[in-house]
């Protein structure tokens, strides 16, 4: 029994923690160089952007280059 609460109150501060960092989600960019330029994928929420050259973008683009 206490060790389901324990889990519950984590779970509670996993979410509130989540919601508190919504907007604001640090991208892990991992850049990709190709022959036009630079490739930027996010390894946190799989976002992909072109951009330039040592200059990843600062906020999350999920859902922003995804066509499907
Ligand atoms: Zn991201």
């Amino acid at each position: 029994m206490l060790g389901a609460v324990g889990l519950l109150i984590v779970f509670t501060a996993l979410v509130i923690f989540n919601m508190k960092n919504k907007g604001r989600r640090q991208c892990r960019w991992r850049e990709y160089r190709h022959a036009e330029g630079t490739r930027y994928t996010c390894v946190q929420c799989g976002a992909v952007v072109e951009g330039e050259r040592g200059s990843p973008p600062r906020i999350c683009m999920r859902g922003s280059s995804k066509s499907a």
